[in-house]
């Protein structure tokens, strides 16, 4: 298995980051042309998910919506006062897993892989595993 770890500091309290092109160049940087590429982010307030990069309008609704469906001033039981980044990170989910076909990353045309932060800024990671 090829692995790599991706650097990645945020700079709002919640954002999405599009990632796509640095985890592009890491397949190419770990030399796989064929396999599956599986980007997990190692953070209980952080997410991955895969959707429209080409208006982005689209994050910003997915932000706009995840902080209606779970807002951060709710009566939660969690004592550091970040409960919602929590949840919000549960619901997007801590992977996803793309094919690599002839040294690329396959995605769809409209599709981009994002890092989704949601108790930010800090300094975060993703992780890169091929095979
Ligand atoms: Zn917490």
């Amino acid at each position: 298995m090829a692995f790599k770890r991706l650097s990645i500091k945020t700079q709002a309290k919640q954002e999405l980051i599009d990632i796509t092109d640095r985890v592009q160049r890491a397949i190419r940087e770990l030399g796989v042309s064929e396999g599956v590429c599986v980007v997990f982010v190692p953070h209980t307030t952080a997410a991955i998910t895969i959707n429209e990069h080409a208006d982005p309008a689209v994050k910003e609704d997915i932000l706009t919506m995840l902080g209606r469906l779970v807002p951060a001033g709710a009566p939660y039981q969690h004592a550091e006062g970040n409960a919602h980044a929590h949840i919000r990170a549960s619901l997007l989910g801590h992977s996803v897993t793309v094919p690599i076909e002839d040294g690329k990353i396959a995605l769809g045309t409209w599709q981009g892989i994002f890092f989704c932060e949601f108790d930010g800024p800090r300094q975060r990671e993703v992780w890169i595993a091929l095979s």
